[in-house]
């Protein structure tokens, strides 16, 4: 059977709980925004897509022998962002601070090892992000980018400890995805 599946950081609960309310101050003021659950917050480092059960289990491999090489680290974000970055905007997201420290260095080594798999490169430039909030029409999308442009980002940062990353599957429906953990594969502690 095949599974959908990409590559990510986990957020921790409280991280997931600020960011979702983040995200609610947002909704609450604007049309438009769909804020996805709590739980469903993360960070992509990779999307596979389509992979086979065999190929599971050789990304598993991968991943826990690059992942025990690499040194647990501190993650910190801040503010709200959009995509696209001029226009309607479609995507209301938080990013990375200093992400070429330690998060650009370890999405490097995963996209090469994932390349040598026989999974193709990004076509375009890795931009760290979690998604906040999904806008589907261009009104509303306007609406967004003035409501985030009047009310500049919440000055706050968020932060946490990467201790592991993650294959996930995803699995869309009309509710929302749905996304399981494939493999934890943990970083070197110290
Ligand atoms: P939905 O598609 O229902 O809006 P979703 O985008 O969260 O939900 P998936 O499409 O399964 O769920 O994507 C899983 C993760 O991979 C998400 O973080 C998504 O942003 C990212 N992703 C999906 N497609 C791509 C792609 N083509 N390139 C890079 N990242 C992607
Ligand atoms: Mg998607």
């Amino acid at each position: 059977m095949a599974h959908r599946t990409f590559i990510a950081i986990d957020l921790e609960e409280g991280v997931k709980s600020l960011l979702h309310a983040w995200a609610r101050t947002v909704e609450a003021r604007v049309t438009g925004l769909r804020v996805p659950s709590p739980e469903n917050l993360h960070l992509t480092l990779k999307f596979l897509g389509e992979v086979s059960e065999a190929q599971v289990g050789e990304l598993g491999e991968a991943l826990a022998s690059l992942a025990k090489n690499i040194s647990v680290f501190d993650l910190r974000g801040s503010g709200f962002s959009l995509f696209p970055s001029q226009g309607p905007a479609r995507v209301l997201w938080t990013g990375v601070l200093e992400p070429e420290r330690q998060l650009l260095p370890l999405v490097e080594k995963i996209e090469s090892r994932c390349l040598e798999m026989g999974f193709k490169r990004e076509g375009r430039p890795f931009r760290p992000h979690i998604t906040l909030g999904r806008i589907k029409n261009p009104e509303a999308g306007d609406h967004v980018r003035s409501y985030i442009e009047d009310n500049p980002s919440p000055q706050k940062t968020w932060t946490q400890t990467v201790r592991d990353v993650r294959l996930k599957k995803s699995t869309l429906s009309r509710s929302g995805p749905d996304y399981k953990d494939l493999i934890v594969a943990p970083l070197q502690i110290g």
